[in-house]
Formats: C-alpha cells, sequence, structure tokens
C-alpha cells in the first residue's frame, strides 16, 4: 500500500469550484440525473473532504431508500488468467512471459459454485481474460452445466468482447448478467491505455449489444488510470447517463509490476469515495460494487465504499491455488483466504457499518 505514489486528480483542465457552488451542482446533480460535462468536470476536479462529505451522505441515504440496508453479494470466480488481449495497464495481458497461466476446468468451477451455495452466494460470476481455448461452445457448455444445477442462481459473465451472436447464444445457454467495463469513455484516453487492435467503438458496440439481448449489464472504469482527467470522468458520467446500465464497477487503478505502466502513481481512496457517491446520485437505481481493488489500496476499503454509496460487494470464489496468479495489479487483497474465510471476514465487515449479507440473487430493482 504504502509503497505506491498517490495521484491527485489533475485539475487542469477543470478548475475548482468554491464548496457552496459545489453543493449546489450535487443537488442539482440529484434532481436533474446528470450535468453538463464541463460543470460535472467541474465538479469532479473539485474533490475535497466537504464535498464528499455532503455527497457521501445524500449518496448512503438514497442507496438505503432503494436498497434498505442490505447488501448484495456475488461470488467471482476468475476461471482463466489467459488472455489475447495486451492492455497496458493489465498483469495478465499477453505480453506478460512471466504470469504463470491457469484455467480452471468445467469440473473444477463447478467445485467453486458448490462451495458458493453452501456459503450464501446465489449469483456466481464467471471472470477471466480472453482466453481462445474457452470457445462459445465451451463457454455455452459451462453456463448450461451452472444453470441445470443451480436453476435459481444468477449467472454473470465477465470475458470480454465477443460478437452479438456469441453474447445471444450464452443468453440462451442461461447466463443473466455481463460484466464488461467501457474503462474510459474519452477516444484518445483509450488509446492511451489499450493498443491499436483495441477500439472503444467496438467496446460500446459490445455493451450495447449486451443490453440490447437483455443481459442486466454493467460497465465501468479505473479510477486514477494514466493520463486522467477530470474532463475524461466527466466523459464516462455522460456515457453511464445515455446507456443506463443495471451496473457500474468503479475501482482505483493500481500498477502492476511486469506492466508498461509499473512506475505509474495509483489511484486515490478518496477520489474513488467520491465518485461512487457521485454516481449513485446520478443514478439511483445502480448496483454499485465496493472492489477488490478498492479494499486492496485501503484495509477498510470495502466498508469505506458502502459509506458512500455501494450496494454489492464480489469476493473472490476461485480455489486458493490460484487466487495469487489471477493478478490484474500488485497486492490484490484477499488472495490467501478460503472461500468460507472470506464469507465471514465480509459479513463481519459489512456489519461493522450498520448493514447486513442479503441471501438471494439481489437482482437489480427498476427504475423510478
Ligand atoms: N477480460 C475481461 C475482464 C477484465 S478484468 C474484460 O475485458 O472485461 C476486470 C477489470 O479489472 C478490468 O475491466 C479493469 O478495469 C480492471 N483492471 C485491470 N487492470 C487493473 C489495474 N492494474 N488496476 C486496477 N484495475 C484493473
Amino acid at each position: 500500500m504504502g509503497q505506491y505514489q498517490e495521484k491527485d486528480m489533475d485539475v487542469l483542465e477543470a478548475s475548482r469550484l468554491p464548496v457552496g457552488e459545489g453543493r449546489r451542482l450535487i443537488d442539482r446533480l440529484e434532481q436533474e440525473r446528470g450535468l453538463p460535462k464541463p460543470k460535472m468536470a467541474a465538479l469532479i476536479a473539485s474533490n475535497c473532504s466537504e464535498l464528499r462529505e455532503y455527497a457521501g451522505a445524500k449518496a448512503r441515504a438514497i442507496a438505503d431508500a432503494r436498497y434498505g440496508k442490505g447488501i448484495f453479494i456475488r461470488g467471482l470466480i476468475e476461471f482463466t488468467n489467459y488472455c489475447k488481449n495486451d492492455c497496458y495497464y493489465c498483469g495478465i495481458r499477453r505480453g506478460n512471459a512471466k504470469a504463470k497461466r491457469y484455467r480452471l476446468s468445467v469440473e473444477d468451477v463447478m467445485a467453486c459454485c458448490k462451495e458458493g451455495e453452501r456459503l450464501g452466494f446465489r449469483t456466481f460470476v464467471l471472470q477471466g481474460g480472453e482466453d481462445p481455448y474457452y470457445t462459445d461452445g465451451r463457454m455455452v457448455e459451462l453456463i448450461r452445466r451452472i444453470r441445470a444445477a443451480y436453476p435459481e442462481c444468477a449467472i454473470t459473465l465477465s470475458i470480454g468482447e465477443r460478437e452479438r451472436e456469441s453474447y445471444e447464444r450464452f443468453w440462451e445457454a442461461g447466463a443473466d448478467r455481463y460484466l464488461l467495463r467501457h474503462e474510459t469513455a474519452d477516444e484518445s484516453h483509450y488509446r492511451v491505455l489499450h493498443p491499436y487492435n483495441l477500439s472503444l467503438a467496438h467496446r460500446m458496440q459490445c455493451l450495447k449489444n449486451l443490453k440490447e439481448i437483455g443481459f442486466q449489464t454493467g460497465c465501468g472504469f479505473m479510477v486514477g488510470s494514466p493520463g486522467q482527467t477530470a474532463r475524461h470522468l466527466a466523459e464516462d458520467f455522460a456515457f453511464i447517463g445515455q446507456l443506463r446500465p443495471e451496473m457500474v464497477g468503479i475501482g482505483p487503478f493500481i500498477p502492476h509490476h511486469d506492466t508498461p505502466f509499473a512506475n505509474e502513481a495509483r489511484g486515490s481512496l478518496e477520489l474513488t469515495l467520491y465518485l461512487l457517491s457521485l454516481l449513485r446520485i446520478q443514478q439511483p437505481d445502480l448496483l454499485l460494487p465496493a472492489t477488490t481493488a478498492l479494499a486492496t489500496i485501503h484495509p477498510r476499503g470495502r466498508e469505506l465504499g458502502i459509506e458512500a454509496g455501494a450496494n454489492v460487494v464480489m469476493p473472490n470464489l476461485s480455489p486458493t491455488g490460484v487466487r495469487d496468479k489471477y493478478s490484474l495489479y500488485d497486492g490484490k487483497a484477499c488472495t490467501g483466504d478460503e472461500a468460507a474465510e472470506c464469507r465471514n471476514c465480509l459479513e463481519r465487515r459489512i456489519e461493522s457499518v450498520g448493514y447486513h449479507v442479503v441471501v438471494g440473487r439481489g437482482d437489480h430493482r427498476g427504475r423510478i
């Protein structure tokens, strides 16, 4: 934690507002469910303890009104760390020859689900690199197996970009939800983070396709990724306002030592919390996770995330033998604990801030 330098928001492209004006913009965000981009950029660049407190209290009240004191849990199964992409920020990028690659078999995944169900999980999230071994046919087989064994559970996929037909096959096989962070809604910033063969247009098209097919869809971005400014973040908020996803996942960027961004500063805790609150205020119905990356940069990251307006946590169900190999960034939290320990620890943490774990699918509650 302490070894990384932290980065403050680059305020060059938007100037700080007086606190009173910031509060008025937060009220306006609540009423209008969005702000013009320059106003949003200024509000983000004005991140300070007073505005974080104001936005945090409002966000928490909004979340409580909609979702009560219940926090949804999802069991994360990191089933492959092979990846054909070379995103500059990610520790399992193709170009990282030092990554120790692994792939769980269908039987391994089924064993994770079995343990997860015993522990009260009713959503399984299959996350992985873009692994060509997991063809559409193999994914369909895996989804069908889980669907047949756990008809009452939700199945979430987080396996990157595929063509519309593939997403349709996954949907028909029984998957209900899909997480695909857009990473940044700004074209030039997208180019800073990704090699030439990947495009923001394709990623956004994937998100549109997923929504049209009927998936409960999550997008999202890293906070404090290299080159990110308040203007880019305002672009993210505008994109989210248009897409109206069911979920938005955000967490601090944390450098990985074997990537081109090894020496970049990590994203800040305070900015991540502030943005969680602003997201809750902009879209009250959102499923908003307090992410593992947030837990990684602060020992009480998840609790602080909940206090800022988050209502979902996604602990790890992957076998402990592979946990440390799914290494997107350095120092990842909770790689040593068995799933059962994670579950207990999580419950205590959630209760320590006055909330409780909901055993159930934890579906999106619909629009207001
Ligand atoms: N291959 C899948 C899953 C990616 S991993 C996909 O393309 O969607 C899930 C998320 O982890 C990514 O979308 C990214 O936002 C985040 N991530 C990757 N590297 C990170 C880093 N160094 N710091 C923080 N988050 C990171």
